[in-house]
């Protein structure tokens, strides 16, 4: 999504993954922040790449927030609001975008036709969020937001849906290393040829279960299994 953004404003999509300590922007220049929505609210790791983050600006930049999601984007605008407030960014507006769910304890991606048509619905939303983008619209026009409030009590459901010993993995690892490699908080290690968890909590982001060649990785009851690996093409 931030790529496929990026490319339509002639920007740069950068993971903040690669951002260190601080973000300039010079006089004019857009902040845009890309997030998916997990558990009604900011991923960890943005939410801790916004409280960590330095921004050096001048003056007339338009801020947007942008979060997909499956069911709701939850409070994600007002929180990434706040947190960038703290900084001393004003956002200008909040969009979302809905999109296949990769939660799949919940949401059945199996049906490759029915998830390619809710790609297609959300490229339509993208042509919509740009347009926008390009007028420099004002307000959270997140849809099917829910009050900031939410967030005390979708806190204590998301820790403990974050601890690793939900997660768990089936004989046909083949120990490649794949979700080592891509875990976004190095949360997984291959040990005997065998992928093992290493920390008590993760981000949840799902990835090492939708990227493994083998489907090894499952989620609790198992439902995960009958809902397939979905990958964006
Ligand atoms: S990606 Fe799958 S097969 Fe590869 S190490 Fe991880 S769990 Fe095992
Ligand atoms: S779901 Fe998997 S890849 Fe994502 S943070 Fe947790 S362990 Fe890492």
């Amino acid at each position: 999504m931030a790529k496929t953004l990026a490319a339509a404003l002639q920007e740069e999509a950068v993971s903040i993954l690669d951002i260190r300590d601080e973000i300039s922007l010079s006089k004019g220049e857009h902040f845009g922040l890309v997030t998916p929505t997990y558990f009604w609210e900011l991923p960890k790791p943005v939410r801790e790449f916004l409280e960590k983050i330095e921004i050096n600006q001048t003056e007339d930049h338009y801020s947007f927030v942008i979060a997909t999601f499956g069911t709701t984007p939850g409070c994600t605008g007002e929180e990434a609001r706040r947190l960038l407030a703290a900084k001393g960014l004003l956002l200008d507006a909040a969009y979302s975008i809905r999109m296949p769910d990769n939660w799949t304890v919940w949401f059945d991606l199996s049906d490759s036709a029915k998830v390619a048509k809710q790609n297609e619905k959300a490229d339509r939303t993208i042509e919509k969020v740009l347009e926008r983008i390009g007028k420099q619209e004002q307000g959270n026009h997140m849809f099917l937001r829910t009050p900031y409030f939410t967030k005390y009590f979708t806190d204590a459901a998301f820790s403990k849906a974050r601890m690793t010993k939900n997660l768990h993995l089936e004989e046909s690892c083949i120990g490649c290393g794949i979700c080592a490699k891509n875990c976004p908080v190095s949360a997984i290690e291959i040990k005997d040829g065998k992928a093992v968890w290493v920390k008590e909590q993760c981000a949840l982001c799902f990835g090492c279960l939708h990227h493994c060649p083998k489907f090894a990785i499952q989620y609790g009851n198992n439902a995960t299994k009958r809902h397939g690996q979905y990958v964006h093409e």
